[in-house]
């Protein structure tokens, strides 16, 4: 499946917001998003930047989303008609849901890559297993009660060994659970928008399609 494999900073600069698309840089100093809200030329320079309309904000939104969750722009549409289908719930926490079930996501949120992208491979090279199956394909989607698990092949890898030394303190969100000792989680429920930590306007991105 294609994807996104430009320069990710460019991205975060550009919506003016961190979008964690790089893993540990992204909390360390060299982040370019801090570094820029601290330079002195940055309120010169947004001063000068012109204004944006309302399409172009929700435009923005969207982006920010399909960004975050390494989506290109025909999946993501199907995943807002997806969201929008769904007979019970507001279409935009819908849609926050649809995209947190991801696989590559919750490898991710459980700690088993430093960020989707990595995620993304992790599973891509079938290191993952859902309920016990090997699962390769990072849009598939999980449900309550599923199980993920490393693979036994996996399990000797050097990437393996790095993710169990790091796993200790990682706290996950309340609709998953994590088993530090068996290196497997459970979706325990669907999250609810408070419990999502992504930096965008779901609404705008409704109000988006809408039109
Ligand atoms: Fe780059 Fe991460 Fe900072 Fe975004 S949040 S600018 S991806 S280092």
């Amino acid at each position: 499946m294609a994807r996104y494999r430009g320069p990710v900073c460019k991205i975060c600069r550009r919506s003016g917001e961190k979008l964690f698309l790089k893993g540990d840089r992204c909390v360390g100093p060299h982040c370019v998003v801090d570094r820029r809200a601290t330079s002195r030329g940055s309120a010169r320079s947004a001063a000068r930047r012109p204004k944006v309309s309302e399409r172009g904000l929700q435009l923005r939104e969207k982006q920010k989303a399909r960004y975050t969750y390494g989506v290109l722009e025909r999946q993501f549409r199907r995943y807002f008609a997806q969201a929008k289908k769904k007979a019970e719930g507001v279409t935009g926490e819908n849609l926050v849901q649809v995209l947190e079930a991801r696989l590559d996501n919750v490898v991710f949120r459980l700690g088993f890559g430093k960020s989707r992208s990595q995620a993304r491979q992790v599973v891509l090279h079938g290191h993952i297993k859902v309920n016990g199956r090997r699962v390769n394909v990072p849009s598939y989607c999980v449900r309550a009660g599923d199980v993920i698990s490393w693979g036994e092949k996996a399990a000797k890898t050097e990437l393996y060994r790095v993710v169990v030394e790091g796993i200790g303190d990682r706290i996950v969100p309340d609709w998953l659970s994590l088993d530090t000792q068996t290196m497997s989680g459970q979706v325990v429920g669907q999250p609810t928008r408070e419990q999502v930590d992504a930096r965008f306007n779901e609404k705008a991105i409704v109000e988006y399609y809408s039109r």
